[in-house]
């Protein structure tokens, strides 16, 4: 199974209200550039953010508005803004640390909501069933190339509103050697009862459940 990769550059994810503090009252995103996931967006609007030890100018806006504010950076941001950020599933923020949030008309303090992305891989409905993947399940995926390495605890994002993609940060994606654009090959399904190793087309089980050898359906 061959995933597309599409890096992603730090970021952040705005409330409405968050937005009106840094942009002004009736602000709206507008629209620069489609992303890979279907109805979201980068804008047009960035912001700075201050750390305890450093700032990092021009964060990129990404649309819609999302009930709560959420910024997402590469452990080498965190450095350079003098903090720890965890790593996290997107929207699973509670306990996370905040920081300063710079607008052209406002400053906000989050209070939390600055992680790294936990790595995932988005999956519509139709896919998640051809591949046998389940929402919340953990995958492998090997890369090629000459820095070529295996990525672990990727998890599987399935929705109706998803498009096959595996989302790294920019760290990750230099440690390999990635690009977006680029593809990577699925070799392990961590399921529930045991584990099922992907190579090709051949499924081999090292648990031992009664099924021991059969090709389960749902990997056809
Ligand atoms: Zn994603």
């Amino acid at each position: 199974m061959q995933i597309p990769v599409g890096v992603s550059a730090r970021h952040i994810h705005l409330s409405q209200e968050h937005l009106t503090v840094l942009f002004g009252a009736g602000a709206q995103l507008h629209p620069k550039k489609d992303l890979s996931q279907p109805g979201q967006f980068a804008a047009q609007e960035t912001v700075d953010v201050q750390g305890p030890r450093g700032k990092i100018e021009r964060v990129r806006v990404l649309g819609p508005v999302r009930p709560e504010t959420q910024l997402e950076i590469s452990q080498t941001d965190a450095l350079k803004l003098g903090m720890q950020a965890p790593v996290r599933e997107s929207g699973h923020i509670e306990g996370t640390p905040g920081l300063t949030v710079i607008g052209p008309q406002g400053q906000l303090d989050l209070q939390m909501g600055v992680i790294v992305a936990k790595r995932h891989v988005h999956f519509s409905l139709d896919e998640a069933r051809k591949y046998g993947v389940r929402d919340g399940q953990e995958l492998a995926l090997r890369t090629k190339g000459e820095r070529g390495l295996i990525f672990e605890h990727v998890t599987a994002r399935v929705s109706p509103t998803y498009k096959l993609d595996f989302h790294l940060d920019t760290d990750e994606a230099n440690a390999a050697g990635l690009h977006t654009g680029d593809e990577v090959e699925v070799i392990e399904l961590e399921h529930e009862h045991g584990q099922e190793h992907f190579h090709g087309n051949e499924i081999i089980r090292v648990d031992s459940s009664p099924d021991v050898g059969k090709t389960p359906e749902s990997v056809r």
